[in-house]
C-alpha cells in the first residue's frame, strides 16, 4: 500500500488516519516526493525479482491519492510500471473517496490498468453521517458522480467496487439499496475501527447490534439472489477464503508512508500512536528486513498467532480473530479476541443459517445489469451457485424453444399435448427431463436437415421425452414412440433393447411401470429398483456426490455428441469403479477449490465415459449442446479426475455464456497463437482455453499452498503462464467485443488473486 498523498479533502469523523490514536501523519510530507516513489518502486521490484513473485499488488492510498492530480499520478504509475513489470505482473489498484474523480483521471486509470475502489457509506443520510467536508458539507453527490463515471462502458474495467464503513444507526435496507444502485463488481463492508480500550458504539440494549445490522443486510442480499459480490459474507462462509479481516491466511500487506517509512497494516493506527511503525524505510531496508519485524512476523503464524480464546473457538478458521487492530487492549496488547467477538460469532451463525444461493435477480426490479452481474461473477474464475442456476435456467429456455420448433415439424401432436398437460400438473417432472443434458442434442439433431441419417435423422424425440416425463410424474398416458435399432431410450431413466420391436411401439405408462407393444413383442418394465430386472431394460445408473446425484450416462444415443467415440454400456464392476472415482474426485474438488465445487454442485448432472484409446489414455470433452454433462475417459486417480472435471466444467459454463452473449467479434477469421496448442486458434477457442486453464491454475495453486504435493508449485506456475499468455494474446488481438474485453480483463485480474478457494 503506497501512501502517495498524506492529506485529504474530506474530513470524515470515523477516519483512522486523522481521527484515531495515531497522529504520525502530522510529521509527514503532504505528497510522496519523486525520489521516495522511485525508492519504493525499486524495493518492490527487488523483492519481486529475488523471490520470483508472479504478481505484486500495489494499492495507491492516502489520505486522498487523487490530490496528486492526473500529472502527478501518471508519474507514479509510470515509475511503478517501469520498475516492477520486468520482474512481475503488476496489479495496480487505488482506494479513493472519489470526490475529485473526472474523465481525464478515468482515462488514465484505464490506460494504466488501475482498478479503483471508492469509499461510499450508502444512502445520503448514511454517507453524510461521517463522510463530509471540513465545513460540514455533503460529499454524497460528488461520490455518486464518481461511481457513475466508473460505470461508463469505457471506464468500467477500472471499477473495482465500493468500500462501505457501516454504522448501526443507519438503515441497513437503505444502505443496501444505495450500494446496489451503483452496480459495484464488489462491496467491502467494514466494521468501524474500535479496540477494547475504545469499544464500538452500541446505541441500544442489544448485545450484538453489528451482527443484527449485518444480518438484515445479508437477508436482503440473499433474498435478492446475491446480485453483487459482498466480500465479508463470502469470506465468512465455510471455505470462503478469508480476507485481511477474517480467516487465518498470513497477512501479506505492508504500507509505505509518504516519507518512505515501512509500516504495518494501516488499521493499526486505531490502536495507539505509532502502533503501525516499524523503524524501517525504503531507502535503507528491504521487504525481507521488514518481514522479520515481530509485528509482521506474528501475523504469519495462523492460529498459533491468536489468543487462547480464539484458538479454542469453533469458528476460528473462518473468523481468524477478526481484524488485528480490533484485538488491542492496553496491558495485553493484541493477545485478545476481537472487540467484535460476540457480533462475529452471531454473524457467522446468520450466514450459516441461510440456504444455498438462489438465482440472482435480473430484469424487472433489478438495478444491476444482468450482463454485468453474471459475467462479473463468472470472471472470478468459477461463478457462484446462483449464477450457475441462472445459466441452467437459460439453457432450459433454449431447450424449450427447440422443443417447440420440433413440435412445429412433427407429424404427431399427441406427445406435445401430453407434455403441455404434464407441464401444468407436474412441472418439476417435465423440468427434470428437459434439463437432462442429452435432450437438447436430440432436438438439435432432429432439426438439423444436414444431420447424417445413420443417427436416425427421421426419429421424433418428443414421444420419448413425453413418456419419460409421464413416468417421472406418475401420470398414466399412452403414446407411440419411434424405435431405433431395436431400442427405445427414455431420457434420465434408461433404455429398452428388444429385437423385433419394429419401427414404432405403443408405450403405456402407469405409475411405477410401463408396457411396450411393437412388432411381435410385448413387454412390461417395472421401474422399482428392488423389483426383479425386466428383460431388455437397462436403467441409468448414478452415483452419490457431495452436490447430489451424478448420472453415469452410457446409454443415451445422443451422448455421442463429443466428436470422440463414447463407451458403450459399462459392465457392473466398471460402472462402480468409475462411480467411486467420480465421487472421490468430487470431494477433491471440494477440498482444493471450494468455490469451483459450488459451481460444480450447481450444474454438473452427468458424466459420459469415453471409449478407451491407448494412444490418448487421458481425454475429456464437453459439447456445446449438452450443458450439464462432461465426457471423460474412465481413470482411477481421483486427483487427476478432479482436474479433468474442473477443466471441462469451465468449458461448459463458458459455452452457456456464449449462448447468451457475444464475447467475440464475428467473422474475422483471425487465428491466435497459444502455448497449449501447436496450431493457431480462433479467438473463441482461446477464450475457452484461458477460462479452463485459469481454473486448473487455481486448483494447483491450492494444492501448492497445502504443500503436500511434490509438483504442485511447478504445475501452478506452468498453468499460470499458459493462462496469462493466452489472455494477453487475446486482449492484444482486438478480436473481442466490448463485453468480451471486459470479461477477459477481469479474468486476468482473477488470475492474479493467489488465494482463491485455497484450503
Ligand atoms: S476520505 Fe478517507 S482518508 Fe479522507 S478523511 Fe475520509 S476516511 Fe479519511
Ligand atoms: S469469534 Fe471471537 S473467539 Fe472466535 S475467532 Fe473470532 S474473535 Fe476469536
Amino acid at each position: 500500500m503506497l501512501k502517495v498523498h498524506s492529506r485529504c479533502d474530506l474530513s470524515c469523523d470515523h477516519c483512522y488516519v486523522y481521527q484515531h490514536a495515531d497522529q504520525t501523519w502530522r510529521g509527514r510530507p503532504t505528497r510522496m516526493p519523486p525520489a521516495t516513489v522511485q525508492a519504493a518502486a525499486r524495493r518492490i521490484a527487488e523483492h519481486a525479482r529475488e523471490h520470483e513473485l508472479p504478481v505484486v499488488h500495489v494499492v495507491l492510498h492516502g489520505g486522498e491519492p487523487l490530490l496528486l492530480g492526473a500529472a502527478g499520478l501518471r508519474e507514479v504509475l509510470a515509475e511503478l510500471r517501469t520498475a516492477i513489470t520486468p520482474w512481475a505482473r503488476l496489479d495496480l489498484r487505488m482506494q479513493t473517496n472519489g470526490v475529485l474523480l473526472d474523465d481525464e483521471l478515468c482515462r488514465l486509470f484505464v490506460e494504466y490498468d488501475v482498478r479503483v475502489g471508492v469509499s461510499f457509506d450508502g444512502d445520503r443520510a448514511a454517507n453524510d453521517r461521517h463522510r463530509v467536508f471540513a465545513h460540514g458539507g455533503s460529499s454524497h453527490d460528488l461520490v455518486r458522480r464518481a461511481l457513475a463515471l466508473l460505470r461508463r462502458p469505457e471506464h468500467r474495467a477500472s471499477y473495482a467496487g465500493i468500500l462501505c464503513t457501516i454504522d448501526v444507526r443507519n438503515d441497513p435496507d437503505r444502505v443496501y439499496e444505495a450500494l446496489l444502485a451503483e452496480s459495484p463488481p464488489r462491496v467491502d463492508l467494514l466494521l468501524p475501527h474500535a479496540t477494547w480500550d475504545h469499544p464500538p458504539e452500541r446505541p441500544g440494549p442489544e448485545p450484538t447490534p453489528y451482527a443484527d445490522w449485518l444480518g438484515r443486510l445479508h437477508r436482503r442480499w440473499v433474498d435478492d439472489g446475491r446480485p453483487m459480490s459482498i466480500r465479508m459474507f463470502e469470506a465468512l462462509r465455510p471455505g470462503g477464503g478469508g480476507t485481511e479481516a477474517f480467516g487465518l491466511a498470513p497477512a501479506d500487506v505492508l504500507v509505505i508512508e509518504a516519507d518512505g517509512s515501512w509500516e504495518q497494516v494501516d488499521s493499526l493506527k486505531t490502536a495507539y500512536h505509532g502502533a503501525a511503525g516499524t523503524g524501517f524505510d525504503v531507502f535503507d531496508h528491504s521487504v525481507d528486513e521488514v518481514a522479520r519485524h515481530p509485528g509482521v512476523a506474528v501475523r504469519q503464524d495462523g492460529v498459533e498467532g491468536l489468543c487462547v480464546t480464539c484458538r479454542a473457538c469453533p469458528v476460528v478458521d473462518r473468523c481468524g480473530g477478526g481484524l488485528y487492530a480490533h484485538r488491542w487492549r492496553t496491558g495485553s496488547g493484541f493477545d485478545n479476541p476481537s472487540v467484535y467477538c460476540a457480533d462475529l460469532l452471531r454473524l457467522i451463525d446468520t450466514v450459516d443459517a441461510y440456504p444455498p444461493p438462489t438465482p440472482p435477480a435480473s430484469g424487472e426490479g433489478s438495478t444491476t445489469s444482468p450482463v454485468d452481474g453474471l459475467l462479473d461473477d463468472l470472471a472470478t474464475g468459477h461463478g457462484s451457485a446462483s449464477t450457475l442456476a441462472l445459466l441452467a435456467d437459460t439453457q432450459l429456455s433454449i431447450t424449450r424453444a427447440l422443443l417447440a420448433a420440433c413440435r412445429d415439424g412433427s407429424g404427431t401432436t399427441a406427445a406435445w399435448e401430453l407434455l403441455v398437460h404434464l407441464d401444468q400438473v407436474a412441472p418439476e417432472a417435465v423440468r427434470a427431463i428437459l434439463a437432462h443434458p442429452f435432450v437438447r442434442p436430440g432436438l438439435v439433431h432432429r432439426l438439423d436437415s444436414s444431420a447424417p441419417p445413420g443417427l436416425g435423422a427421421a426419429a421424433d424425440p418428443l414421444p420419448a421425452i413425453a413418456v419419460a416425463a409421464a413416468l417421472r410424474a406418475g401420470v398414466p398416458a399412452a403414446l407411440h414412440v419411434p424405435v431405433r435399432a431395436d431400442r427405445i431410450t427414455l431420457p434420465t431413466l434408461g433404455s429398452l433393447v428388444l429385437p423385433g420391436l419394429g419401427e414404432s411401439a405403443e408405450v403405456t405408462v402407469r405409475p411405477g411401470e410401463f408396457q411396450v407393444r411393437g412388432g411381435s413383442v410385448a413387454q412390461t418394465v417395472l421401474l422399482d429398483p428392488l423389483a426383479p430386472p425386466s428383460t431388455g431394460w437397462f436403467p441409468t445408473r448414478d452415483v452419490s456426490v457431495p452436490g447430489g446425484r451424478l448420472l453415469l450416462e452410457d446409454g443415451d444415443p445422443y451422448r455421442d455428441c463429443y466428436g470422440q467415440p463414447v463407451e458403450s454400456r459399462l459392465d457392473g464392476p466398471a460402472a462402480r469403479a468409475l462411480g467411486r472415482t467420480l465421487a472421490a474426485a468430487w470431494r477433491v474438488v471440494h477440498r482444493d477449490v471450494p468455490a469451483h465445487a459450488a459451481a460444480l454442485d450447481g450444474g454438473l448432472r452427468a458424466v459420459v465415459p469415453l471409449a478407451p484409446d491407448p494412444a490418448r489414455p487421458l481425454r475429456s470433452a464437453t459439447a456445446r449442446h449438452a450443458f450439464g454433462a462432461v465426457a471423460v475417459t474412465p481413470h482411477a486417480d481421483p486427483e487427476t479426475m478432479a482436474v479433468l472435471l474442473v477443466h471441462e466444467w469451465q468449458h461448459a459454463k463458458l459455452g452457456a455464456v456464449l449462448d447468451l452473449y457475444d464475447l467475440v467479434e464475428p467473422g474475422q477469421g483471425l487465428r491466435i497463437r497459444v502455448p497449449w496448442r501447436p496450431d493457431p486458434r480462433p479467438p473463441e477457442g482461446v477464450l475457452q482455453g484461458v477460462y479452463a486453464h485459469l481454473a486448473v491454475t487455481q486448483v494447483w495453486q491450492s494444492r501448492a499452498a497445502a504443500t503436500d504435493h511434490p509438483d504442485a508449485s511447478a504445475h501452478a506456475a506452468h498453468f499460470l503462464g499458459w493462462t496469462r499468455d493466452g489472455v494477453d494474446a487475446l486482449l492484444a488481438s482486438r478480436s473481442l467485443t466490448a463485453t468480451g474485453e471486459r470479461f477477459a480483463g477481469q479474468l486476468r485480474h482473477a488470475l492474479e488473486e493467489t488465494r482463491v478457494g485455497s484450503r
